[in-house]
């Protein structure tokens, strides 16, 4: 006998997904990976852990 249900590889993981309903964001294990598949939680990373402004201190100096 074999598996009814098919497993598909995760785009992003390689984890097998049930192909199946309730498999919400097949073929993508999860919501995260179909997010990291698109580039949007990419670039919210980005966003959230963006790099403090570093360009407004041309005219200070540390040996006072
Ligand atoms: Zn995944």
């Amino acid at each position: 006998m074999t598996d009814p249900i098919t497993k598909v590889p995760c785009p992003t993981c390689k984890t097998l997904v049930p192909w199946a309903p309730k498999s919400t964001y097949r073929p993508f294990c999860s919501k995260r990976c179909q997010l990291i598949d698109l580039g949007e939680w990419a670039s919210e990373e980005k966003r959230i852990a963006g790099a403090p402004d570093m360009s407004d201190g041309d005219g200070w100096s540390e040996d006072q």
